[in-house]
């Protein structure tokens, strides 16, 4: 297992932990410019964020500062109500893949969606094997299209308090099963992000890893589970604040020949956007250092 205690080479930061600077938005070229300063190598940046700034903006800072993307935030989305819906999705995550591809990113995250209409507070309806059904169907699609563009798909397992709205893939067991449904041969087009705040409570998760496998690793997200969690999306813990013995998931995949980069992905309305960027990126890398 890597030593992260000694650098931060292998630390990426997703840039939703600090999309928000003392509770105001702020703006991703300065998050670029923040992480570059530190030396932070890599990034995982979301779709709105690079839409707010522009992509030939971001992509241009991006390779001007030598950054690397642990993975690009993301696809997914797949249910809909009516086949309008479906074809909204597929074409807005083919445009994912090929902004995926601008920025050289290591993978597209795909948070693969719920039932339709419940992000929204209206859930069409309650067939949640309907919807799983679209997602396997909608992944499947777009795996043609991502192989082309030679962009890897991470599908990220939720964890189950998710699964109306945001994911009704909410273990690695499901997702490996699609995986092995849809890429057999393990080319290493399609895989799996893990998140440890969405898997770490999986009994299977070890096993889950040890079935994943180097091709199949493509991420690995960290933050921590507060007790309490005063908030099911925007709660998240710093690593080391919570319950999540990251570093034995980390051991895990890396016993699996994982090598990539140690993704902070923290959303926390309460307490880190409401702290000065600078500080948090500053934890960010103490902590990468004595908690991951
Ligand atoms: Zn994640």
């Amino acid at each position: 297992m890597r030593d992260f205690s000694a650098d931060h080479r292998w630390l990426s930061i997703n840039t939703a932990t600090v999309r928000k600077s003392r509770g105001a938005e702020l703006p991703l070229p300065e998050i670029i410019e923040a992480c570059a300063r530190r030396d932070i190598r890599a990034i995982s940046p979301w779709r709105d964020q690079v839409a707010a700034a522009g992509l030939e903006t971001i992509s241009r800072l991006v390779k001007a500062h030598g950054l690397e993307l642990s993975g690009y935030c993301r696809g997914g989305m797949f249910p809909a109500a009516d086949t309008q819906g479906l074809r909204a999705a597929r074409n807005d995550n083919r445009r994912a893949v090929d902004e995926a591809r601008e920025l050289n990113a290591a993978c597209l995250v795909l948070v693969v969606g719920g039932l339709p209409g419940a992000l929204a507070g209206k859930p069409a309806h309650k067939d949640i094997a309907l919807a799983r059904g679209q997602v396997r169907d909608g992944i499947g699609e777009l795996l043609e299209y991502a192989r082309s563009a030679n962009m890897p798909l991470a599908i990220e397992p939720l964890h189950p308090m998710y699964a109306a709205d945001r994911a009704c893939i909410n273990t690695m067991e499901q997702a490996l099963d699609i995986c092995d449904e849809l890429d057999p041969a393990r080319s290493g087009a399609l895989g799996v992000a893990v998140d440890v705040y969405h898997v770490w409570w999986d009994p299977k998760l070890k096993a889950q890893i040890e079935r994943a496998g180097r091709k199949r690793l493509l991420a690995l997200h960290v933050c921590d589970w507060l007790t309490p969690t005063v908030d099911m999306l925007n709660d998240r813990g710093m690593m080391g604040d919570g319950v999540i013995d990251i570093p034995q998931i980390r051991g895990w995949m890396e016993v699996c020949g994982f090598a990539g980069y140690s993704e902070v992905e923290i959303f926390s309305t309460g307490n880190w956007w409401q702290r000065d960027c600078a500080e948090v990126l500053d934890i960010c890398i103490q902590r990468h250092r004595s908690a991951v």
